[in-house]
């Protein structure tokens, strides 16, 4: 079944006690009838503590990044089991942060993408162009190029059964936001790309989604959904922006 999703991404913010205030109010207010699908990124060390505060709800876990390893001598790395025992059910790969900060390559991203999927995490991939990729008109080659690299190693079906974010780098954390028409023009060509066996994949939309943005690129075609990142660090502004969707 089609699936819209809802994603709030926490980044490096708040305490256990913020994280779990947040979650109480979400669960608070959030449908368990809803078709849309809402999924919090708490930081790693506030993952139990969360997963507690929503386990009576509809509210679902993700990890903000996932070892490519499954075990082993990796100081400072979770893996994907690990965070499966924690009670995440998603974890994004490819943030543009991780691939900026961390140097995350393309095959690094598919190695995480395999490692979460056979783990039995969902993975959501997440993509996008750089503003001086978007002024040379390569937007629609970086992002087909940046899921070419996972379709290559983990496999079109298997992508296919992921979540993919199309996030301009540009929009980001900056205030600016694709406009609807550029939005679903990806969004759109990455349903070409997916081709039949994409049909049902959940295509979300980040970079500075607010309450006010959100119902215009809600309501582009092949946009299934919202990844948030500042504006999900507000209760009462990442559910509104949540009740935007369709779903
Ligand atoms: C994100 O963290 O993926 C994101 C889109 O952040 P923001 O909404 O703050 O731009």
């Amino acid at each position: 079944m089609f699936k819209s999703l809802i994603v709030g991404n926490w980044k490096m913010h708040g305490t256990a006690q913020t994280a779990v205030n947040l979650a109480t109010q979400l669960a608070e207010d959030w449908n368990a009838d809803n078709e849309v699908e809402m999924v919090v990124f708490p930081p790693f060390v506030h993952i139990s503590a969360v997963a507690a505060a929503v386990a009576k709800s509809a509210i679902s876990i993700g990890a903000q990044n996932v070892s490519e390893y499954s075990a082993g001598a990796y100081t400072g790395e979770t893996s994907a089991e690990m965070l499966v025992d924690q009670g995440c059910k998603y974890a994004l790969v490819g943030h543009s942060e991780r691939r900026a900060l961390q140097n995350e390559s393309s095959e690094t991203v598919a190695e995480k993408f395999i490692a979460a999927q056979n783990a039995g995490l969902i993975p959501i991939l997440c993509v996008g162009e750089s503003l001086q990729q978007r002024q040379n008109n390569q937007t629609v080659e970086v992002v087909s190029g940046q899921i070419a690299a996972v379709i290559e190693r983990a496999g079109l079906q298997n992508v296919c059964r992921a979540v993919i974010a199309y996030e301009p780098v540009w929009a980001v954390g900056t205030g600016e936001t694709a406009t609807p028409e550029q939005a679903q023009q990806v969004h759109s060509a990455i349903r070409a790309q997916l081709g039949e066996a994409g049909t049902a994949t959940p295509l979300l939309y980040g970079g500075s989604v607010n309450a006010a943005n959100a119902a215009d690129l809600f309501a582009q075609p092949d946009i299934n959904g919202g990844l948030v990142g500042g504006a999900s660090l507000e209760a009462v502004e990442f559910l509104n922006i949540a009740k935007l969707i369709e779903a």
